[in-house]
């Protein structure tokens, strides 16, 4: 597949590789949503491309990333549009596989006019991403900066490429999302970055106040990464590094959809610890990233670039 040229300004950004679910999401607009047995009319339907691991790429390159995506779509008519919409924000694709004789992963979202949603997702091509082709795309890993990971692809295939990332030198950063139990070799990463559900979801307990994030963010540290990155929503972000627990505070936004805040967070970490090798002005950077997310509409649309962040931290 095509690969944009590398320019030399490409060369001198930072080299994030992400691997992980590339979606269409299906939005279908009602009034009410149907119960079990009944049959409404939708008012709209949009096509919107999606998927964390395509989100998190598309977050990465806006925030001045050169980006890899590693992930399978399907040979259904779906698979090239979502090819096209990486490749039109300058992502190289070269090791975006199409899986034969199955549907691109989709996710069905109907929306009522109250707000409350309904989610179907089929995983569709991203659960055929294997770890044979993790080992087939070994060499786009090669001189990456960081590797992002989420849980959309199948555990097995996450662990093999956090295994060739730390052959290749590269800082491993993992998304525990959606909620799910680990196997516990994938806590072998430079940093995790839950938000406050997916976090309880791994080592239990509550999490409300302040305090209950930095006893939580230890625990999780306990289970072997190297550092802890608890996101907060407006809060801003718990940052447990081993040795200090400390809140990062976000800045003040008017949400209005916080959808993709934590893809926007989480390849703004990627692309300035690569940048700087300092995980707090990381993560102090990433929250603008996230809160710009929040006060926006839409996922990818959502997403902010480097210039929008720095135009807030100045
Ligand atoms: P997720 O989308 O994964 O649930 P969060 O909602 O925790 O993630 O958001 C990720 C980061 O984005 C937060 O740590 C914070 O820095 C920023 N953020 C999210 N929502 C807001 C908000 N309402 N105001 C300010 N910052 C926000």
């Amino acid at each position: 597949m095509s690969s944009p040229i590398t320019s030399p300004d490409e060369r001198s950004k930072p080299r994030i590789a992400v691997l992980g679910s590339i979606n269409m999401d299906l939005v279908i607009r009602c009034d009410h949503l149907p119960k079990p047995g009944e049959t409404v009319a939708a008012r709209s339907m949009a096509e919107v491309p999606g998927g964390k691991g395509a989100n998190q790429a598309v977050a990465a390159a806006r925030c001045g990333g050169a980006v890899q995506m590693i992930g399978r779509v399907g040979d259904d008519g779906f698979g090239q549009k979502l090819l096209n919409n990486l490749l039109d924000a300058s992502i190289d694709c070269s090791a975006v596989l199409t899986a034969q004789g199955c549907e691109s992963g989709l996710a069905i979202v109907s929306v009522e006019n109250s707000g409350e949603n309904a989610i179907i997702v089929i995983p569709g091509a991203n659960a055929r991403l294997s770890a044979e082709d993790i080992h087939r795309a070994e060499s786009s890993l090669a001189g990456c900066d960081v590797l992002m990971v989420q849980l959309e692809t199948p555990q097995a295939t996450v662990l093999a490429g956090i295994q060739a990332a730390k052959r290749a030198g590269a800082k491993v950063i993992l998304d525990p999302a959606p909620a799910a139990s680990l196997r516990d070799e994938l806590f072998d990463v430079d940093l995790i970055c839950p938000n406050e559900s997916e976090a309880i979801a791994i080592v239990g307990g509550r999490l409300e106040t302040i305090d209950d994030a930095a006893a939580i963010a230890k625990r999780l540290h306990a289970k072997g990464p190297a550092a802890v990155a608890i996101t907060l929503g407006a809060r801003g972000t718990m940052l447990y590094d081993g040795a200090t627990a400390e809140l990062i505070p976000s800045i003040k936004v008017d949400a209005v959809d916080t959808t993709a805040a934590g893809d926007a967070f989480a390849g703004a970490v990627a692309v300035r610890w690569a940048q700087t090798g300092s995980l707090r002005q990381a993560i102090r950077w990433a929250n603008l990233a996230g809160a710009l997310a929040a006060s926006r509409a839409g996922a990818q649309p959502s997403l902010p670039t480097h210039q929008q962040i720095d135009s807030l931290s100045s």
